[in-house]
């Protein structure tokens, strides 16, 4: 049987990559999406097991020093690892696996499997990335300022991505990534196409007041 690929999704916290990837999985029910593990605690809106694995400090040093993780990075001070059997074993059995990841995991994971597809999705400007933090109401002042910092720095890492989407409409972003996912033609979407773009975001970015 032929093997699936792997494609990992990354973007800033906000930027709706969530959302994009459920849609996908909608449309395209044989496409595996890893549950990570976390040492962070769960929020209000979130499953047990479904959005993550949550556990303890322990149980994740035991994972790492087992070597059960196909990457593992700290991100906003609490860890977040991908548990690899469930991963291989999926690509063995011929379908496509997304991690939805840092960019620090995703470089993790091109280490290791080098044929990995790497995918950012940006915001179409910070304005709107901004807006989308305040309205999900998670966060103070204080974390949405923090955020939008480190979004920046993620903006800046989606320059060693394969594949960059910026998320103007939610369906219109889904289909675009399931294009990539189907190994269709989406070079408007490389890296090469897309570096004035992100260029330009970064050159924008500026501290919400
Ligand atoms: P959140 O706590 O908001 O769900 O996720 C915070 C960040 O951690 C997001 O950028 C998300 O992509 C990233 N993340 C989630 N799971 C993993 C993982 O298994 N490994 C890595 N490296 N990052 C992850």
């Amino acid at each position: 049987m032929t093997k699936g690929r792997l494609f990992t999704v990354s973007g800033p916290a906000g930027v709706g990559k969530g959302t994009i990837v459920k849609m996908a999985i909608e449309k395209d029910p044989t496409l595996f999406l890893s549950v990570s593990c976390t040492t962070r605690e769960i929020r209000a809106d979130e499953v047990a097991g479904v959005t993550y694995h949550y556990i303890s400090d322990e149980e994740f040093d035991r994972m790492v020093s087992e070597d059960a993780f196909f990457e593992w990075a700290n991100v906003h001070g609490r860890r977040y690892g991908t548990p690899r059997p469930p991963v291989d074993e999926a690509v063995a059995a011929g379908r496509n696996a997304i991690l939805e990841i840092d960019v620090q995991g995703s470089a993790q994971i091109v280490l290791k499997q080098p044929e990995t597809i790497r995918i950012f999705i940006l915001p179409p400007d910070w304005e709107s990335l901004y807006q989308r933090i305040v309205d999900r109401g998670r966060d103070s002042m204080e974390d949405i300022k923090k955020r939008m910092r480190n979004a920046l720095g993620e903006v800046k890492e989606s320059l060693n991505c394969d594949y960059v989407l910026t998320n103007y409409t939610r369906e219109e972003t889904r289909d675009n990534f399931l294009r990539i996912l189907g190994g269709e033609d989406a070079k408007e979407f490389s890296i090469e196409a897309q570096r004035e773009n992100i260029l330009n975001l970064i050159n924008t970015y500026h501290e919400p007041e």
